[in-house]
This record gives structure tokens, C-alpha cells and sequence, in this order.
């Protein structure tokens, strides 16, 4: 094997438990390692370079890079990924600052905006002005090379947009094709058919934040758009790839097993385990 994704975390930004929340799964949560989930990432390693690479820098980075350094040991971080500028996504960054870990130009890939924000706003700035990090611009729909092994190729997605553009990817080893969405509002403003797309790659993990629509009594749904898992899995019942749901807010029925989960089975569509590993070739 020589290029592998490792899934290094199957929640919304918040994480399981969310600060505050004592719900069905945040509260077993809180004593029960194994009802822990982290935020939404991906792994990626290159075996014949030996290098490895995050897709977003979580609130949950320290403990996702020392997992990533002992289930490839032989592959040190080379560089993050980043898809957008909401909290699950960018701010695990804090740790590579002089404060912390200290890193010497990590290449950093993000979206020209995403870039923007990082170089305009404390302290993200300061990564750059002491060059812990270097930004390196990616371009929607140009491919990207990690290494000789592993392409990237960035897709601009429909997703709130406060502070920067949201990113989904195509990780290409040398056999096999996987596609990485942790959010998106809704499938159908995206420019690709979801199924005919899905179709064409080996394996998709895709944002299923919300199961279906009354699991967040209070808060309006039209605020935070995401596809329900229940339409994500109509739409791809039965096609021929590994399809995976990640991103599950904290009280979605998915995080544990149960009649929601049998639901999606039968559909031939599973939830994401962390530390679950494809082989890209
Ligand atoms: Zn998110
Ligand atoms: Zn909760
Ligand atoms: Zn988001």
C-alpha cells in the first residue's frame, strides 16, 4: 500500500459531549470514553514518501495528530488541508503558533479567501507574519499535488459563508479515489449531481450532521442548513462506493446504534468509525 485516509473524527464542529450539553449522547458522553467522538477529519499518508497530511485542523488537533503519528509512524506531518473558517475546521491551528508546537513553514492549504481571512485576523496572522505556517492557494477544480502518490482536487461547495468559502476534496492515490464533504447546505445548489458524482468515486464520506428534522427543538434549521442524512441516503441507496456519514451533530441518533442506523444499512450507506482506513493504491 502505498497512499491510505485514515477517519480521525465523525462529529460536528462541537464535538460529543458539546460544552454545556447533557443530552442522550452528550451526557453517557461525559463518562464513557468510548461514547467520545471527535470533530470531523482526515488523515491521509504517503507511504513511499513518507509524509502525512490533515484535512482541517480541529479543536480536537493535539489528540488527532499524536493518533495520526502512531497509526503512521513511519509518515510525519507534511501539511493541513483546510475546507472553511468555522470553528470545527480551522482553529485546531492555534497549536502550531509560538505558544505551542512552533512549526517552521507547515504548508497550509487553503482556499484564496480562506487565506485571507487567516493572514487579516489575529491570531491566525501571527502563524504567518513568524512563519509557523505558509499558505499555499489552492484553486477550485485544479488539481493539487500532495505528493507524486496523492492529488487533490479542491470543489467549492454551497455552505454559510460568514468568513470564508467552504472547500470539499477528491483525494486521488494511485487506484482509488475518495471524496471528502464534512459540510455542505444542501446537495442540490452543488454543481454536481450528488449520486452521478458519488458514483464515480471509491469512497465518500459525507455530511450528515443532522439525521432528520425535529433534532434541534429551538433552533431554527433554515439558519444552519445541512442535507438531512434521511434525503443523503435516498438519493444514494444502493450505488456502487463505500459511502460514509460523518459530521453528526451532537444529538443525532447516528452516533450509536439503533433503529436509524439499521435504517441507513439497508440502504447500503454506514456511519463513519473513527479510525477507519481506505487504501487510495
Ligand atoms: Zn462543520
Ligand atoms: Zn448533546
Ligand atoms: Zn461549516
Amino acid at each position: 500500500m502505498t497512499v491510505e485516509a485514515i477517519l480521525l473524527g465523525t462529529a460536528q464542529d462541537g464535538g460529543v459531549p458539546q460544552a454545556g450539553c447533557y443530552c442522550a449522547n452528550c451526557g453517557p458522553a461525559r463518562t464513557d470514553q468510548t461514547r467520545r467522538k471527535l470533530v470531523a477529519c482526515l488523515g491521509l499518508a504517503d507511504h513511499a514518501t513518507r509524509q502525512s497530511w490533515l484535512i482541517d485542523a480541529t479543536p480536537d488537533f493535539r489528540e488527532q495528530l499524536h493518533v495520526l503519528h502512531s497509526l503512521v509512524p513511519d509518515c510525519p506531518l507534511a501539511g493541513v488541508v483546510l475546507t472553511h473558517a468555522h470553528i470545527g475546521h480551522y482553529t485546531g491551528l492555534i497549536h502550531l503558533g509560538r505558544e505551542a508546537w512552533s512549526t517552521r513553514d507547515l504548508p497550509v492549504y487553503t482556499s484564496p479567501r480562506m487565506a485571507s481571512f487567516l493572514c487579516d485576523n489575529a491570531p491566525w496572522s501571527q502563524l504567518v507574519a513568524l512563519g509557523n505556517i505558509k499558505l499555499r492557494l489552492l484553486t477550485p477544480g485544479s488539481d493539487a499535488q500532495l505528493s507524486p502518490n496523492l492529488h487533490l482536487t479542491p470543489l467549492s461547495v454551497p455552505h454559510r459563508d460568514e468568513f470564508s468559502d467552504t472547500l470539499a476534496f477528491v483525494a486521488r492515490g494511485p487506484t482509488r479515489r475518495l471524496f471528502y464533504c464534512p459540510d455542505i447546505d444542501t446537495w442540490d445548489r452543488w454543481e454536481h449531481e450528488l449520486r452521478r458524482f458519488v458514483a464515480g468515486m471509491d469512497v465518500a464520506l459525507l455530511d450528515a450532521t443532522f439525521f432528520s428534522a425535529d433534532e434541534l427543538p429551538g433552533r431554527d434549521l433554515g439558519q444552519i442548513p445541512h442535507p438531512l442524512a434521511t434525503d443523503t441516503a435516498d438519493r444514494l441507496a444502493g450505488v456502487n462506493c463505500d459511502v460514509r456519514l460523518i459530521h453528526l451533530n451532537h444529538g443525532n441518533p447516528l452516533h450509536r446504534s439503533g433503529p436509524e442506523w439499521d435504517w441507513l444499512a439497508a440502504r447500503g450507506i454506514g456511519v463513519g468509525a473513527f479510525g477507519e482506513r481506505w487504501r487510495l493504491g
